[in-house]
């Protein structure tokens, strides 16, 4: 006859938490054993059972009772706060087990149920603070070595781990939390982002945010669980938020600006990785034997281990002599080329404007030589840009203020999909205005205005033609009304005019259908 023994993981505190495994796993259980507090807990989910609750320091017997009834033929559940297997009860369980010569398949049968850690449970509070590698540290040297405690904070402290600290701090155990910050203010800002989060999904939940240089300064106690941040880690709007990527993109706005999905995997726009950015390199590098490649990767380790990681930025502009201008002066010429360094790039685009790629830790002084060379830098992405004509040189100049206007007024704010504006000087409209996004064509002292071109593709076609002889001082206010309510309406990605086509209607304007030439599908289909 053998029993059954679930170890079972509870999550932090509320029912809701509490995986049906679990649940149906105290159900069918005859006994239920715990620590007092957590007994308490779950004691909606426990009535009726046979209960052996015992004190804090009661773990080795607890496992031992629990066994012992399961060998007796019994079904017993052993329950753990979070997770049984992070600082819980599984692997006690299965060491008693293991002490006695128990088998996997001829002992009593045992069943580890997983639950929500307080890594995890902690970190749903607090934002998303965990997101990249990150590590947990018990603090607790009642059965650890401080001074292995003291290698593993001051080793995650040089790797940039995100790192969760349990069992942080007890009545008699102070001194440990203090330690663990002088050592990892070695490593990092004393600005870090740091949260506290006490009894989690608990009655008397509370969430701090602090810094690491702060943090002591708050209550923190053995029902807290202390989150520090990587060094990408910010704050924003009251959560702690950790970057998904290492690397930082620079582009002339606030926002990052993520590469397109298909340019995201490219080489050249991770030059942080193991191929440095040119994956012919790391052909020709490959190793030749697995004891090769262990060695290659133990230089690699020994190279970094005394420098904390740097971070690199990646820094992307749109350079242009301007929005009306379309010279480039040999001097801009060689600003540009220099920015770009050894290993940056400089890309010819459709769109009026080179595009600067290049890495840097600080934007900053590219920027300002750029700027002192006459250049106009815009960034790239999902944001405003308007692409104006050369007004035949400045001979057709009338509507230049505007195009400057609206450069300074809507250029480089961010919207859900790329959105052009083109303005050109003439009825002409010879850089196709017409077909941008959003089109402004200057005739007869006024603007004729074009909205929702489908800028790409084989049905690629003009925008609606929807207003002419718009005052000039009427425009720029009505475009920007219009980018406004994009900006605010449009689903994420939804180009401008599926935008249009879509709501129907934009500042008054109906949309129209453009007839589509008929053409056969792609094999991708489109
Ligand atoms: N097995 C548990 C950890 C037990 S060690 C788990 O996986 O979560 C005890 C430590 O866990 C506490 O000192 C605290 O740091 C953390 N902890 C557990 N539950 C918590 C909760 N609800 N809120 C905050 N911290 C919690």
């Amino acid at each position: 006859m053998t029993g059954t023994l679930y170890v079972v993981g509870f999550g932090p505190g509320h029912e809701d938490h509490i995986t049906d495994r679990a649940k149906k796993a105290l159900k069918d259980s005859d006994y239920v054993i715990g620590y007092k507090t957590y007994m308490e807990l779950v004691a909606p989910l426990i009535e009726g059972k046979e209960v052996i609750s015992t004190g804090m320091s009661e773990e080795v017997s607890r496992a031992q009772a629990a066994v012992k009834q399961a060998e007796r033929g019994k079904t017993v559940s052993v329950i753990s706060s979070g997770d049984a297997g992070v600082y819980g009860m599984a692997g006690l369980v299965y060491e008693v087990l293991a002490e006695q010569g128990w088998k996997k398949d001829t002992g009593v049968k045992v069943e580890i149920i997983p639950g929500i850690s307080a890594i995890n449970s902690c970190a749903s509070l607090l934002g998303a603070p965990i997101m990249h590698d990150a590590c947990t540290i018990s603090l607790s040297d009642h059965l650890t070595p401080w001074e292995l405690i003291e290698r593993r904070i001051d080793a995650a402290g040089a790797a940039d781990f995100v790192i969760a600290l349990y069992n942080p701090k007890s009545g008699r155990r102070t001194k440990q939390i203090e330690e663990a910050q002088r050592i990892l203010l070695k490593y990092r800002s004393p600005d870090t982002p740091v949260g506290l989060v006490k009894s989690a999904y608990r009655d008397r939940e509370e969430v701090t945010m602090t810094t690491l240089s702060e943090m002591l300064e708050h209550d923190i106690g053995m029902l807290t669980t202390v989150i520090i941040g990587n060094s990408t880690t910010f704050f924003y709007d009251g959560l702690m938020i950790t970057p998904r990527g290492y690397t930082r993109k620079y582009t002339l706005t606030e926002e990052k600006q993520p590469l397109r999905p298909h340019e995201r995997l490219r080489p050249e726009n991770e030059p942080w990785a193991l191929h440095g950015g040119q994956p012919e390199l790391n052909e020709v590098e490959k190793p030749s034997s697995l004891k090769e490649l262990g060695l290659q990767a133990l230089g690699a380790i020994e190279k970094r281990k005394s420098a904390p990681p740097a971070i690199k930025s990646v820094f992307e502009a749109a350079v242009s002599p301007g929005v009306v201008n379309k010279n480039f002066t040999p001097q801009q010429m060689i600003a540009i080329a220099e920015a770009a360094g050894e290993k940056g790039t400089i890309e010819y685009t459709p769109h009026h404007y080179v595009m600067l790629k290049t890495e840097v830790s600080n934007p900053e002084p590219i920027i300002e030589k750029l700027r002192a060379a006459g250049l106009d830098l815009a960034p790239v992405g999902d944001v405003v840009t308007i692409k104006a004509c050369d007004f035949c040189d400045g001979e057709k100049g009338d509507a230049i203020p505007y195009a400057e206007q609206l450069r300074d007024d809507l250029g480089g704010i961010s919207v859900p999909k790329e959105l052009r504006i083109g303005v050109n000087g003439c009825g002409m409209a010879c850089y196709g205005a017409v077909n941008e996004d959003i089109g402004i064509v200057y005739r007869k002292g006024a603007f004729d205005l074009f909205l929702g071109a489908k800028v790409v593709s084989r049905t690629a076609h003009p925008g609606v033609y929807v207003a002419e002889g718009i005052a000039p001082d009427q425009v720029v206010p009505m475009l920007t009304r219009i980018v406004e309510e994009y900006k605010e309406s449009g689903h994420p990605n939804e180009r401008f005019f599926k935008y249009f086509k879509r709501v129907g209607m934009v500042e008054g304007f109906a949309y129209r259908e453009t007839p589509v030439p008929e053409v056969e599908p792609m094999p991708c289909g489109e």
